[in-house]
């Protein structure tokens, strides 16, 4: 991983090798963390960042969510946005890993006499997912956790033991990525993207109240297909319906939106000559509009957008 020099770490930016915790914190041992994904396009010599203030209140609410105690303000927040891209004078697209944690050394998963705190740390990334066609998925066998026991809605560095064991598993067995089902065996997302289907001439995503994460690339597709008049239903979505999809597409601020080429070996969308790929229409609209607004060619790019120049001349 290329992480870069400079950190937000113990309130101020500072060199990342200098940004070190206890191996008997209370976080590292129990994954009491919450964090965000946020990505920086580069371009024209700046790095682009994209929703900025949305990933802010999704932290927050992930915060409240593990009643942290952790609170801090929009204009702090996007200052310490600005200082990174500054000292770190990145040439590349960058992911930017803000997270709530604690440094405290405390044995017992109780959160008393725990204080949280803010660290950013920055990598150059290009795309989560590098492959040049569409992905190999595989239902996993491990189901997706129920906000019953475990928060859905927040990024909770803990939860991601799910992800984790979904993926080794698919990996092992030669697939890309994975899809998880619900406890009642409904699919609801995959280990780090939300899950868009085209069938029967409609575009589906499971339910809000579904164990998935509310992501914010799939908000995006919502707003992006309502502008081409296409409604996006809410349904249960089940392994035979994601197997005789036309088209299935991941979202997420890694995963961007990136198509399947096969669930559990069977071929997606229309009969493809073997060994290409078939990209859908509506994947292609998506990544087409995605484009235009990092390229401040789309009428939301003014307000999804935070541009700060690398290096920190002016924009
Ligand atoms: N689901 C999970 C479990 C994720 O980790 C992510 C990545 N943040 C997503 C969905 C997609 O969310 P977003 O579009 O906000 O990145």
């Amino acid at each position: 991983m290329n992480t870069l020099p400079f950190s937000y770490f113990n309130g101020r930016v500072a060199p990342s090798v200098e940004a070190k915790v206890s191996i008997a914190s209370n976080s590292l041992q129990y994954g009491t963390t919450c964090f965000a994904g946020i990505k920086g396009h580069f371009r024209d010599g700046s790095i682009r960042i994209f929703r900025l203030e949305d990933h802010y209140h999704r932290l927050m609410n992930a915060s409240k969510i593990m009643d942290m105690g952790f609170s801090i303000s929009y204009e702090e927040f996007k200052a310490i946005f600005e200082e990174l891209v500054n000292k770190n004078n990145p040439q590349t697209d960058v992911y930017f890993r803000p997270f709530l944690f604690s440094q405290d050394e405390k044995l017992a998963p109780k959160p008393q006499g725990l204080t949280f705190e803010l660290a950013v740390y920055v990598v150059a990334m290009d795309s989560y997912f590098s492959k040049p066609g569409g992905m190999r998925l595989m239902v996993s066998s491990w189901r997706k956790f129920c906000d019953a026991a475990l928060p859905t809605k927040a990024k909770a560095g803990g939860c991601y033991v799910n992800s984790f064991l979904a993926t080794a598993e698919a990996m092992r067995s030669g697939y890309d990525e994975a899809l998880l089902m619900d406890q009642h065996g409904y699919i609801v997302e995959a280990s780090v993207a939300n899950l868009l289907i085209s069938y029967r001439n409609r575009i589906l995503s499971p339910e809000i109240g579904a164990a998935q994460l509310e992501g914010i690339t799939m908000r995006t597709a919502i707003e992006f297909l309502k502008e081409e008049g296409i409604p996006v239903y809410f349904e249960k979505i089940d392994r035979s319906m994601i197997y005789t999809s036309d088209e299935i597409i991941l979202t997420g601020t890694a995963a961007q939106f990136a198509y399947a080429d096969s669930v559990d070996g069977r071929k997606i969308g229309r009969q493809q000559p073997e060994g290409s790929f078939f990209q859908g229409p509506i994947c292609k609209l998506l990544r087409d509009k995605f484009h235009a607004v990092i390229a401040k060619q789309h009428p939301k790019s003014e307000s999804w957008i935070t541009e700060f120049c690398s290096g920190g001349k002016k924009i």
